[in-house]
C-alpha cells in the first residue's frame, strides 16, 4: 500500500491556517500523537542556518510543534550536531559557536520553549560507528552519541536546493544533520582512503598566482588555517605533507574554490546516495518507528541553509507535508516543486528551467549535475521508505488550538487582563483635524519617483553635476 502524506498548501486566511499551525495539523493527521508516551524525551531535528543565511526555518515555525509535543505530555528538545569545517568562518562548527549563531537566527531555549542539544559533543567527536545495514556506497557511518537518548524524533525540514545533495529535504536533515564530524566526513567522501581529500592533486601555478596576492591571501589562509600543519610555503612552492593530513576536510572548500586542490569526479555522484545511506544508518540505530517527518516547502531556494546566502527562491512557497515515511515526504515534494513554474529573476528562469516538469534541482542546484532521484532512489534501495504515496489534502484544525496562551474561549483576554485593561487612560484628545488637509484626489496620485539610476561608482560625478 502507498504511504500517505498530509499536506496543506501556504494559502492562509485565519489564524489556525497560519504556516506554524499547518504543520503542527499535518503532523497530527500523519499520527504524531501514537509516535510517544508521555514524559517521553522527543529530539525536534532542525538546522537553524548557517551565519549569513536568513530563510532558513523560523524559530516560530517550531515554537508550535514545542507546544504540541507538551500539551501530548513528551519531554521536546531541539536538537543538531556541529558541521564540518567548510569555510575559514564557519558558524556552527563547535558547540559553542553553533548555540550562539543560532541564537542570532532566534533559535535559543527561551524563544523555542525547551533546551537546544548539539549532540555530538563540544567539538563534533562524541560519536559512535553506527552499520548502514543496507548502503549503496557506505558500510557503516558516524553519528552524535546523545542522539541516541531519545524516545521518539520530529524531523522537521526546510525544503530547497543543495549543492551537494542536490535537493535538501528529510533524507538530508538526518544524513547529514545527525552526523559528527566524522559521519559528515564520511557522507560527503572527504575522508576516504583513495578519493580523499589527501589523495587529491595539487596545481601548483594557482598557488603560486595567489602567493603574489597581497596578505593575508587565500594561501596563507589554507597554510595556517590546517590544523595538522600538512601545508607550507617553502622553495617558491605549496608543499602539502600528506602523511600529516587526516582529512579533517579543514582546506577543502578554501582549497577547491581557489583552484589548489582538483576534486576527483568519483566524488561528486556519490554525495547524494551517502546522504540516504547515512540517514539509514542513523535512523536504524535510533528505530525506524520511532520518527515521524514534517518539510516546509517554503522558501525554495537553490542551495542549502548551510551556505552563508541565499539566493531567491526558485519556485513559489508549496505548503507543509507531513508523513511517517521520510522518502514519501521528499517525493512528495519533489514531485509538487516540478508542478510549479519557476520564478521570475531566479536562477530557474535564468538557466532555462522556469518550465514545468524540467528537473530544476538537478540542473540548477546541483554543483556536479547529478540527478535529484539519485537520494530518493538510494533511499528505497536502503528500505527507508516508499516513493509511491498517495497526497492527503488535510484540513485546517480548529482555530481555538492556536489562541495566544493562556486565552481559551472561557478565558478570553479582556477577562484575564480585566484590571490591567481598565488601568489606564483611553480618552485621546482633539487630536484629529476636522477636514484633511490633502485631498484624496491628491493622496490616490502616484508622486515623482526615480530620477535616474547610477552606479555607486559613479556617484561623486554625479553629485558634482548636480
Ligand atoms: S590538509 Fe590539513 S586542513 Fe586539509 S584536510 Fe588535511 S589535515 Fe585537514
Amino acid at each position: 500500500m502507498p504511504s500517505k502524506v498530509y499536506f496543506l498548501n501556504d494559502r492562509a486566511n485565519s489564524l489556525q491556517e497560519s504556516t506554524p499551525f499547518k504543520a503542527v495539523k499535518v503532523l497530527r493527521d500523519a499520527g504524531l500523537k501514537t509516535l510517544f508516551k508521555k514524559g517521553d524525551t522527543v529530539g525536534i531535528k532542525l538546522h537553524m542556518g548557517e551565519y549569513g543565511n536568513s530563510l532558513n526555518l523560523r524559530p516560530q515555525w517550531i515554537g508550535s510543534i514545542v507546544e504540541e509535543v507538551k500539551r501530548l505530555g513528551g519531554k521536546p528538545v531541539v536538537i543538531d550536531c556541529n558541521t564540518i569545517v567548510f569555510s575559514d568562518y564557519g558558524s556552527r562548527v563547535v558547540t559553542k559557536d553553533h548555540l550562539r549563531s543560532v541564537s542570532r537566527h532566534g533559535f535559543n531555549e527561551e524563544t523555542l520553549g525547551c533546551p537546544i542539544w548539539i549532540c555530538d559533543g563540544e567539538y563534533g567527536f562524541d560519536d559512535v560507528e553506527v552499520k548502514v545495514p543496507h548502503g549503496v556506497y557506505l558500510k557503516h557511518s558516524f553519528m552524535g552519541k546523545k542522539l541516541l537518548e531519545l524516545d521518539a524524533v520530529i524531523v522537521v525540514s526546510h525544503f530547497k536546493g543543495h549543492p551537494m545533495g542536490v535537493y535538501g529535504g528529510a533524507l538530508k536533515n538526518i544524513g547529514i544533520g545527525m552526523g559528527s564530524k566524522r559521519g559528515k566526513l564520511t557522507t560527503h567522501y572527504l575522508n576516504h582512503p583513495d578519493y580523499g581529500i589527501n589523495k587529491l592533486g595539487l596545481n601548483q601555478e594557482a598557488a603560486t598566482q595567489l602567493a603574489q596576492m597581497p596578505h593575508p591571501n587565500p594561501l596563507d589562509r589554507l597554510i595556517s588555517g590546517c590544523p595538522f600543519d600538512a601545508y607550507e610555503w617553502k622553495d617558491e612552492q605549496l608543499q602539502f605533507y600528506r602523511d600529516k593530513c587526516v582529512n579533517c576536510g579543514a582546506c577543502f572548500s578554501g582549497a577547491l574554490f581557489a583552484g589548489i586542490l582538483a576534486m576527483k569526479p568519483e566524488i561528486t555522484a556519490t554525495w547524494a546516495p551517502t546522504i540516504a545511506d547515512a540517514a539509514s544508518a542513523y535512523i536504524n540505530a535510533i528505530g525506524k518507528e520511532k520518527f515521524i517527518y514534517v518539510s516546509y516547502a517554503m522558501d525554495i531556494t537553490p542551495w542549502c541553509d548551510c551556505i552563508n546566502f541565499h539566493d531567491k527562491p526558485l519556485i513559489p512557497n508549496m505548503g507543509v507535508f507531513a508523513s511517517k515515511d521520510l522518502v514519501a515526504v521528499d517525493m512528495a515534494c519533489i514531485e509538487m516543486s516540478e508542478e510549479k513554474s519557476g520564478m521570475a529573476d531566479s536562477q530557474a528562469t535564468e538557466f532555462g528551467f522556469a518550465e514545468p516538469g524540467s528537473e530544476r534541482f538537478t540542473n540548477v542546484s546541483s554543483m556536479a549535475k547529478v540527478s535529484q532521484w539519485s537520494q530518493i532512489n538510494a533511499a528505497v534501495y536502503n528500505g527507508l521508505g516508499s516513493s509511491d504515496y498517495v497526497l492527503v489534502e488535510s484540513e485546517p484544525a480548529d482555530e481555538e488550538d492556536f489562541w495566544f496562551p493562556p486565552y481559551r474561549p472561557d478565558n478570553v483576554l479582556g477577562k484575564v487582563l480585566r484590571e490591567e485593561l481598565r488601568s489606564g487612560d483611553y480618552d485621546p484628545g482633539d487630536y484629529a483635524f476636522e477636514f484633511p488637509k490633502q485631498s484624496l484626489a491628491d493622496l490616490h496620485t502616484k508622486p515623482p519617483g526615480k530620477v535616474e539610476e547610477i552606479s555607486i561608482l559613479d556617484e561623486e560625478e554625479y553629485d558634482e553635476e548636480h
